[in-house]
């Protein structure tokens, strides 16, 4: 098997001394792991039986009838269990961490999609389980924190620094750097110190092997295929198969926020980003001239990400991959043109690339397809898309919903 620490001059492991040996165990690890079929075969079950997978390709018939362009094709990766690609990732680095014998598992989330995932397998494969967020995001995704509470998890909130993701990973390699005989972290995105970028990548690549299997039964014509990237790992699973090929197009969006500026969007690859070395890999981040890790916005919380994965640096330098951004406002739009016309709730992610799917479509011929992968579904984003959709009967029903609390908390010290 073909494995990479590096990147052309992207990637590597700058860890601490404490972390070399956890690191390196973990890399020993999952090449014996990767080079086994048995491996492959109990991931294959679980994938068939837990995510759900296949996850189905539509043809969003509606849509591009109305478009008059190339045909739009979408990945309904959204459909795996919890919602989106994360689950893919979890699975495969449990059961990675059940062959090397760990009886725990730590996890860092931002938004807490990949947290939900982890204490999801957790529970199924009796491992304890602990996950990192920064305070301000378990503020801001409470719902997130319920799930992963009811799959049996220890939510730990992350009060240093900015409160946020890059915080609750510091955590994690804390612990990590003293738990590790019995204990595995289970990282979130194909980024970090080797071998988690090509080991995510590898656990993520079954969506794009899919994917080729179902082009070729449909035998479309693709131009290009089109992901939103945070850190890359739904970006890169589904090229995975096509990155060694010349065509398709591969397209990664980013988030484009509310417009150019400091702060006010993620992206790396469209012009801001430097070349930096930022926990434990070298890659492209937003950096300020002291070489802080910038703030960043995006209505979506799984791609504001200051970094990004160094294989997808590598690939956007080289030119395979093109980058471009979706601002907030187009993948709002986006969310609301697939739900009407298709019944399928983009996430809020996931919608960047939808944005950039529907604006490729438009300049193509209709012997032409476009396929987008939809990484999540949107469900989970119904706290941030209805406060921006339908702001009026959104907050009034939360204002009921608190009322009703408050007075039945009251009815409850009277009695
Ligand atoms: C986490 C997340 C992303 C961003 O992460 P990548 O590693 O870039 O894929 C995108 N879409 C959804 C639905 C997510 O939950």
């Amino acid at each position: 098997m073909k494995y990479n620490d590096y990147f052309g001059p992207y990637g590597g492991r700058y860890v601490g001394e404490v972390l070399r040996k956890p690191v390196l165990e973990l890399e020993q690890a999952y090449q014996d792991a990767a080079g086994d079929p048995e491996f492959w075969k109990e991931f294959d079950a679980v994938a068939a039986t837990f995510i759900g997978r296949p996850t189905p390709l539509l043809f969003a018939e509606n849509t591009t009838r109305q478009i008059g362009g190339a045909k739009i094709y979408i990945k309904m990766e959204g459909l795996a269990h919890t919602g989106a690609h994360k689950i893919n990732n979890a699975v495969g680095q449990a059961l990675l961490a059940r062959r090397m014998g760990k009886t725990r598992i730590i996890a860092e989330t931002g938004a807490g999609q990949h947290g939900v995932a982890t204490a999801a397998v957790c529970a199924k494969f009796g491992l304890t389980c602990r996950v990192y967020m920064g305070e301000v995001d378990i503020r801001r995704q409470r719902p997130n924190v319920f799930w992963m509470e009811l799959f049996g998890a220890e939510v730990v909130p992350v009060s240093s620094g900015t409160r946020t993701l890059k915080d609750a990973v510091n955590e994690a390699y804390r612990d990590w750097s003293e738990s590790f005989p019995d204990t595995h972290y289970l990282l979130g995105s194909a980024l970090g110190p080797s071998p988690y970028p090509d080991m995510v990548r590898e656990f993520q690549s079954v969506i794009g092997r899919e994917l080729e299997t179902q082009i070729a039964r449909e035998g479309l014509d693709v131009e290009a295929l089109v992901a939103c990237v945070g850190g890359g790992s739904n970006a890169l699973g589904f090229f995975a198969p096509f990155i060694d090929k010349e065509s398709p197009r591969l397209i990664g969006v980013e988030a484009g926020g509310r417009g150019r500026g400091i702060g006010e969007h993620a992206a790396r690859m469209t012009g801001e980003g430097r070349l930096g070395i930022v926990q434990g890999y070298k890659s492209m981040f937003l950096l300020d001239d002291e070489g802080q890790v910038q703030l960043t916005h995006s209505v979506s919380a799984g791609l504001d990400y200051p970094g990004i994965g160094p294989q997808l640096a590598h690939l956007g330098a080289s030119g395979r991959v093109e980058f471009t951004r979706a601002l907030d406002t187009d993948a709002l739009e986006a969310v609301k043109t697939f739900a009407r016309n298709e019944g399928v709730v983009f996430a809020l992610e996931s919608a960047h690339g939808g944005a950039e799917a529907l604006r490729l479509a438009a300049s193509l011929g209709k012997e032409k397809a476009v396929v987008v992968n939809m990484s999540g579904r949107g469900d989970k984003d119904i706290f941030i898309s209805a406060r921006e959709l339908d702001p009026e009967n959104w907050f009034s029903f939360l204002a009921r919903e608190a009322a009703e609390y408050e007075s039945q908390k009251k009815s409850g010290e009277k009695a």
